[in-house]
């Protein structure tokens, strides 16, 4: 009896025993199946984003208490429509120089910036207008400065890129150029707006130059190509066929591959003196700075302290998007791959 019972006690054992392997072998099993088909992890997929984008429609005293509104709504709808353009181009794999030159021409079109249809005048009463672009792929660039008769300065400066072989163009020149390209000319009534023309009857009571509502875009593709380009009517009241820091490469404008793509805004001749555009890419370069980092220390801690109000917007290699400014606002937005995408006006948002 006894040795029965310890006979079925033995085949039970063996049976649970054999239970046990049985669990620990599908659990190897499915553990090995699980390292070679890993559930799609989702927060490591959305680390890196694959394109990015980032505009700005100028910096400046922008305050709420100044801003009526139904202006900053208006602001605000076209910076989201310029945006949601400039992110569909790269969502299809467009090229960033492609997003950067449409972006750009939608805020030239619109009267609110200056740029463009937009522009300030000068003291002699013109629209004066100045642009760049920059190819971070292979450091090709393209100016225009002083251009009165062309209406959209952006083409024109990406045209002296691909179809010319100088960098800068100015005055009469450059619209001869732009009409042998094919490009439209308009009467320089066209860029008549009561704003800007008040603007500079403002000016000149108070024998002042003013800025602000300069254009910009920046963008990182699908290919890892990073473009810049940026357009404006310049300064109210500025004289002498003056040129910013817009279409001076590595001022207002530069785009490198290796670092990032910056577009500014602000008092141009800051820009121009600090060359605050190849500057935060060099520090970046060469001292291993984050975009944010480098952006903070060229405009906070150099440009505000000598009096060189402004901002600028940024995209590193990585996607890594940078919106600094030292002055109370900077008409913004940014977008990316990570479903990022906002707008905004005033400092604190
Ligand atoms: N940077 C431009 C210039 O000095 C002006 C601006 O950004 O508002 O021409």
């Amino acid at each position: 009896m006894k040795t029965n019972e310890k006979s079925m006690k033995s085949v039970k054992n063996d049976k649970i025993v054999k239970r046990g392997w049985m669990v620990l072998f599908v659990m190897i099993v499915v553990g090995l199946s699980g390292c070679k088909n890993p559930a799609p992890d989702k927060s490591a997929v959305s680390v890196k984003p694959v394109y990015a984008i980032a505009i700005h429609g100028g910096a400046g005293v922008i305050l709420r208490e100044n801003l009526s509104k139904e202006l900053e709504t208006a602001y605000l709808a076209v910076l989201d429509s310029a945006l949601t353009v400039g992110e569909q181009i790269l969502a299809k794999g467009g090229a960033s120089m492609d997003a950067v030159e449409r972006v750009i021409r939608i805020m030239e079109d619109c009267p609110l910036f200056n740029a463009g249809k937009g522009a300030v005048f000068s003291h002699e009463g013109y629209n004066e207008l100045d642009a760049a672009v920059m190819d971070g792929s292979n450091l090709m660039a393209g100016a225009v400065a002083v251009v009165r008769n062309v209406k959209n300065p952006i083409s024109l400066a990406r045209k002296v890129m691909t179809n010319s072989s100088h960098v800068i163009l100015s005055g009469k020149g450059a619209t001869e150029f732009a009409r042998e390209q094919g490009l439209e000319i308009v009467d320089s009534t066209y860029f008549f707006t009561e704003r800007r023309w008040m603007d500079l009857q403002k000016a000149i009571a108070k024998e002042k130059e003013n800025k602000f509502g300069t254009v910009g875009c920046v963008a990182l593709d699908k290919a890892g190509n990073l473009a810049a380009g940026t357009s404006t009517g310049g300064m109210t009241n500025k004289r002498w066929n003056r040129i910013g820091d817009t279409p001076i490469i590595g001022a207002g404008t530069y785009a490198n591959n290796k670092s990032c793509a910056v577009s500014g805004t602000g008092h141009g001749e800051f820009f121009i003196r600090y060359t605050v555009a190849r500057e935060i890419a060099a520090l970046m370069e060469y001292k291993g700075m984050t975009v944010r980092k480098a952006a903070e220390e060229v405009i906070i801690n150099r440009l505000k302290p000598a009096g060189g109000e402004g901002g600028i917007i940024a995209v590193d290699k990585d996607g890594n998007i940078a919106l600094v400014f030292n002055s109370p606002g900077m008409y913004r937005g940014m977008a990316n791959s990570k479903g990022e995408h906002k707008v905004a006006i005033f400092g604190d948002k």
